[in-house]
């Protein structure tokens, strides 16, 4: 297999004592429809600052929402994923974007509303936002990106870095075979449909396979969550899971990186994972959730990146 050669990057070049002002150049709703679950895609315009091609696809950028919490402390930062392409958004380089969740609780009875991913998601084209970053230096795509296939999994948000790999992908004429794994609740969360379709009819080497959580059943009765392709779809993954050069990358939703790695050993494929403990001699089928969570770690191969 090629080396995987990550390329350096520079870290923090603005941090929360000295941050940069970016202004929102598009702020709009991503879902396939209309949802309860609102995510939107934000474009900055970082011109005249020094973010301008230093923020690779895979890295995050800070945001620093004004006013205080209840100790009176200004509000800390939130990370939000890059989704352009390192190129920037629409191949510009003052363009970066994110995709962004509004994160609403309701606890006995009180809504709690996130600071920062419904400060975002209010601000107008024009509106001004204090950015850090980037930050990130693992989660990348390797420099010798054309050498590897990919399978990324994605939960949510969790797309946003893959939307920029796969255009960044593509922009550079890749020929190996990505696969786009996307898990959300409802049909109407699916993120981004009018890329996936625009990827999906331009690439015959781009594959994408969606599951739906919360609306109709796998054969056995369990929900369609994204590691069930691993077995609901080997046909297609296998030849690629077990060709050298397949990298994996997972992002979304904490948790899901276990259920992955369970069922990628359940199906022989070790070599994405590093294991602990007595989880090597046992046979997959016995290990317990509690024994993987502590006892698995992602191999040079997988990339994770969970919140
Ligand atoms: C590396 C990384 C990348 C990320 N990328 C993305 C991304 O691309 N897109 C994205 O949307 N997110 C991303 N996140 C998550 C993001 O950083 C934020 O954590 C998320 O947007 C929530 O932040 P918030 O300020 O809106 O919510 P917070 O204000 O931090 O609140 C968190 C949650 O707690 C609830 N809450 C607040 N107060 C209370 C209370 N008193 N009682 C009960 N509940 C309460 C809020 O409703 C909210 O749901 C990423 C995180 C990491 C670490």
């Amino acid at each position: 297999m090629s080396e995987i050669v990550l390329p350096e990057v520079e870290l923090n070049i603005y941090n929360p004592k000295n941050p940069v002002e970016a202004t929102i150049v598009e702020n709009y709703v991503c879902t396939a429809e209309s949802s309860p679950n609102i995510v939107r895609h934000i474009t900055f315009d970082i011109s005249g600052t020094d973010l301008i091609d230093r923020i690779r696809v895979g890295q995050s950028i800070g945001v620093l929402p004004p006013g205080e919490n209840e100790k009176g402390r200004p509000h800390k930062l939130r990370l939000y994923s890059v989704s352009s392409p390192t190129s920037g958004e629409g191949g510009k380089s003052h363009l970066v974007s994110t995709t962004v969740k509004r994160s609403i609780d309701e606890v006995d009875g009180k809504i709690y509303l996130g600071i920062a991913s419904n400060y975002l998601s209010d601000l107008k084209p024009g509106d001004k936002v204090k950015l850090t970053g980037p930050s990130g230096k693992r989660y990348l795509l390797p420099e010798n990106a054309e050498d590897f296939n990919y399978i990324f999994f994605a939960t949510g948000t969790g797309i946003a870095p893959f939307r920029g790999m796969i255009k960044e992908l593509f922009e550079n004429n890749y020929k190996g075979n990505v696969v786009l794994v996307f898990g959300c609740a409802y049909r109407t969360d699916i993120l981004y449909p009018e890329f996936i379709k625009e990827m999906t009819g331009k690439h015959p080497n781009f594959r994408y396979l969606s599951c739906v959580s919360r609306e109709g059943r796998r054969e056995d009765g369990s929900k369609y969550y994204v590691q069930n392709v691993i077995h609901d779809h080997a046909e297609t993954l296998d030849p690629i899971l077990s060709k050298e050069n397949t990298l994996i990358y997972i992002c979304g939703m904490k948790g899901m990186e276990t259920g992955i790695y369970h069922n990628l050993a359940l199906r022989g494929h070790l070599d994405y994972l590093q294991l602990r403990g007595d989880l090597a001699e046992t046979d997959p089928k016995e290990w317990t959730w509690e024994d993987m969570k502590t006892n698995i770690k992602p191999s040079s191969r997988t990339f994770e990146e969970v919140y």
